[in-house]
């Protein structure tokens, strides 16, 4: 071969390979959590969402100047009245499920879970659901374990993303071909750990289990579909990274996480996360047979580590978690539920991160083939 050929085919595949380490550099660097001045977050994707991050972070701060949301205390009241209030300008119509809960001689506790309803003349529904009361115990923490938790993450985050896409979606509401129910549910977090009840012989996730056993009251089931139940649980957090859930349907999971990769947020919604089975409000709805997603992190071993502790506080909420959770699923609602679009996330298609790595290894592999023909063909030229 010709010493110059040599040079050309030398530089052809160093482009090559120097393309495809870009491109991997490109995802690797992604994988670096983005804050709104990130270059990335200003994709035509992300300019067309209108989620406001300080908007939830404020819904939060409201939430715990009432104190704990403890069932049977009057914070649990004010609040419970505050989002009746917040939802009149951002929803449809308002409807409260009230139940009573009494354990053995234990006094009985009037709860009430809030459904705020966009859209009510659809056909189908879309529920986001999160929990709004807080827990009455810190039995994680090493002081005051009998004391109630500030619950700014546990609790607050959930309520707060749901305000806030209320808000967000109620403006364009007439871009949405399918009602938006947003569900906040009361007595989620006040069943028994490490030897503590939250109050005396409480189940976990009471409040889903008896909206759910009354949810004939609240649509039309003969002429009205559910599509799918979102569920929000600790999702303010710092360095938030969701788990999947076990029960969580996997295309739902598949096309939620897509979107968040979508937007850059590729170590919030990894291609591999860790599979938990998390007892949550999301199971009531999966027994009733609707499709559902727990969006929640790894509140066991993972980085967030004031769960049911005292310090789960507005110090250890990350504006940014409320904003990358709100994009997210405000652009799942975007791509899936606009009018004239024909998608449905039953059948979505591989995952972008699964499309990139495809592309990169095809490069790659193009280049390589380029690289060795050229190389044939020069040798056998010069050998002429
Ligand atoms: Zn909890």
């Amino acid at each position: 071969m010709k010493p110059k050929s040599k040079k050309i085919l030398r530089a052809l595949f160093i482009s090559i390979v120097f393309l495809g380490l870009n491109i991997e550099g490109f995802i690797s660097q992604s994988n670096v959590k983005l804050s709104s001045n990130d270059s990335l977050f200003e994709t035509s994707a992300a300019r067309t969402l209108f989620f406001n991050e300080t908007t939830a972070y404020n819904y939060i701060e409201t939430q715990l100047n009432f104190g704990p949301r403890v069932p049977g205390t009057l914070s649990h009241g004010e609040c419970a009245d505050w989002i009746r209030e917040e939802l009149v300008d951002i929803t449809d119509n308002i409807m409260t499920h009230n139940f009573t809960i009494q354990k053995y001689s234990e006094p009985s506790y009037q709860c009430q879970n809030i459904l705020g309803k966009i859209n009510p003349t659809k056909e189908n529904i879309v529920i986001f659901g999160a929990h709004w009361d807080s827990r009455n115990v810190a039995e994680k923490d090493t002081e005051n374990q009998r004391s109630p938790i500030p619950g700014a993450n546990d609790g607050g985050s959930g309520v707060a993303v749901l305000m806030e896409l209320a808000r967000v979606l109620y403006a364009y509401k007439d871009e949405l071909d399918c009602q938006v129910w947003f569900l906040f549910i009361d007595a989620e977090d006040q069943g028994y750990s490490r030897g503590l009840y939250g109050l005396e012989g409480w189940y976990w996730v009471e409040g889903s289990l008896a909206f759910v056993n009354e949810i004939d009251n609240y649509y039309n089931s003969s002429a009205e579909i559910f599509e799918c139940f979102i569920l929000l649980d600790m999702v303010g957090g710092s360095n938030l990274q969701f788990i999947k859930e076990s029960r969580s349907d996997e295309a739902l999971h598949d096309s939620i996480f897509d979107e968040g990769v979508k937007l850059g947020y590729y170590e919030v919604f990894p291609s591999r996360p860790k599979v938990m089975a998390i007892t949550d409000d999301h199971v009531a709805f999966d027994n009733f047979g609707i499709s559902v997603i727990d969006l929640i992190i790894d509140f066991v071993e993972g980085d967030w580590t004031y769960h049911h502790t005292h310090s789960d506080d507005l110090s250890n909420i990350d504006i940014e978690s409320l904003l990358i959770t709100g994009l997210t699923l405000e652009s799942f609602m975007k791509t899936y539920y606009t009018l004239n679009q024909n998608k449905d996330w039953r059948n979505t298609d591989l995952p972008t991160s699964v499309y990139l790595s495809i592309t990169v290894s095809s490069l790659f592999i193009v280049g390589l083939m380029v690289y060795l023909i050229l190389k044939r063909k020069l040798k056998s030229k010069s050998t002429n």
